[in-house]
């Protein structure tokens, strides 16, 4: 593809062949991209086209090189083209790419989530973290018999037209659509409450309880950047939605054998009625899962009257590369060892800020972590919002500039792989200190 682009257009001599294929993209998909974070608007420059990746680092489509801290947001805590997981891969390739029937990996990939997770009895495979948030929602909708759902400012769900909503005026206000195309009719029955704020909480969900199938919340949140939960706010989440017969909705598409084996509902000891998963589970391959108390999933059809279904759900090739990323993420040692790399890292980062006289703040869990160009402690979608953006994005640059790929955008996460090794956190100590201090 590269190559047939390269020589059909070998006449525009000078121009850089990265711009080259950008303009191309741009000719065939809206914007040049298949999702829109992608496209580097917030950080400005055009995206790195990228042609492989090894280990901890990935390879543009002119052969530079860049030790990713994106790992295709999240999935590759094994790090790229992990040979065991590819090995994998290429098995059940050979055997055939899709079935629409029953195999036995989705049973063994089922089973080591249901194993591995505190609140899941069972689990249902589909196709994204969208697809798995859509399907927890109606589940619990159908479950209730109820309508609303609450969910918090800052965390996102997946593009769902009633999860696409983020900001209101006020706790207590229903949600607004944050997309075009979305009616204003289908976020009537969203309510939008302000993160880690338990007072705001505990008042809306009391006011409206008979009217509110469930509560959706990412644990940790990782798309405000990382945003911790508050000492006992999770606590207080599960009480109240328990005392209400509401169910708690844990989206950990990110957090889920991210920070934990066993998710953030593991780490913090607050176990919800429904997880969402994605990224890790399917090894770099699409794959998304959404599962529970057994009570709730059985009302899925065909055993029960909710309905959701899907022509490639649990692919055996996604399967196979879940299965072996999960065997290999079971060994004894190995969150412990992912976290204490990274903190390593963090406490790094910080002292170079401290130095250099930065202000910055840095959010760290496990392997993820955000810097945030503010002084203030962040624990909020409005806290966040405070981060400079320009000095993020002018940062974004500086590192890329020396070979550290990073997200995009301020209000994403960092992750680490266990591949990346200490010889690439002293490169990225490096590479920080002296972007900051072009900052200052
Ligand atoms: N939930 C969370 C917490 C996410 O971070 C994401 C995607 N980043 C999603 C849901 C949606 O997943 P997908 O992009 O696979 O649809």
């Amino acid at each position: 593809m590269v190559g047939q682009i390269m020589k059909q257009d070998a006449g525009e001599i000078g121009k850089k062949m990265m711009s080259r294929l950008y303009e191309q993209a741009q000719k065939y998909i809206p914007g040049g991209v298949n999702s829109p974070v992608r496209a580097f608007k917030a950080v400005g420059g055009e995206p790195l086209f990228i042609e492989k990746g090894r280990g901890s680092r990935i390879y543009d489509a002119e052969g530079h090189e860049y030790l990713d801290y994106v790992l295709s947001w999240g999935p590759l805590i094994l790090g790229h083209s992990h040979p065991q997981v590819i090995r994998k891969v290429r098995e059940s390739l050979e055997k055939g790419t899709s079935f629409g029937a029953p195999t036995c990996g989705e049973t063994e990939l089922a089973r080591m989530i249901v194993e591995a997770v505190p609140g899941v009895d069972k689990i249902r495979l589909v196709n994204s973290g969208t697809e798995a948030t859509m399907s927890a929602v109606r589940l619990a909708r159908g479950y209730t018999g109820r309508d609303k759902i609450v969910k918090f400012e800052g965390c996102y769900h997946g593009h769902a037209d009633y999860l696409l909503v983020k900001a209101g005026s006020g706790a207590t206000t229903f949600g607004f659509p944050d997309s075009a195309g979305v009616p204003h009719d289908f976020t009537r029955n969203t309510i939008l409450l302000p993160y880690n704020d338990m007072p705001a909480m505990q008042r809306v969900i009391k006011q409206n309880h008979s009217e509110i199938a469930a509560v959706i919340i990412e644990p940790v949140a990782g798309n405000m950047g990382v945003v911790l939960p508050r000492v006992g706010f999770l606590q207080k989440l599960r009480e109240i939605t328990e005392e209400y017969g509401i169910i708690l909705i844990f989206d950990e598409v990110i957090t889920g054998f991210r920070i934990s084996y066993g998710g953030a509902q593991q780490s913090f000891g607050v176990i919800p009625d429904l997880t969402c998963l994605g990224k890790i589970i399917g090894g770099g391959l699409p794959v998304g899962a959404y599962g529970g108390k057994k009570e709730i999933t059985d009302y899925l059809s065909p055993l029960g009257p909710v309905y959701q279904a899907g022509t490639l759900s649990g692919n055996p090739i996604a399967v196979a590369a879940g299965v072996q990323t999960l065997k290999l993420l079971s060994q004894p040692g190995i969150y412990e060892k992912i976290e204490e790399r990274t903190r390593n890292l963090v406490e790094s980062l910080r002292e170079n800020a401290r130095k250099l006289k930065v202000d910055m703040h840095i959010n760290q869990i496990g392997s993820m972590f955000t810097l945030f160009f503010s002084s203030d402690e962040v624990y909020d979608y409005k806290s966040a919002k405070r981060s400079n953006e320009k000095k993020f994005a002018l940062y974004f640059q500086g590192m890329l500039r020396r070979g550290i790929y990073l997200p995009c955008s301020q209000f994403e996460t960092n992750f680490l792989s266990l591949v990346h090794t200490e010889e690439d956190i002293r490169k990225t100590i490096k590479a920080n200190y002296e972007t900051l201090r072009t900052l200052r």
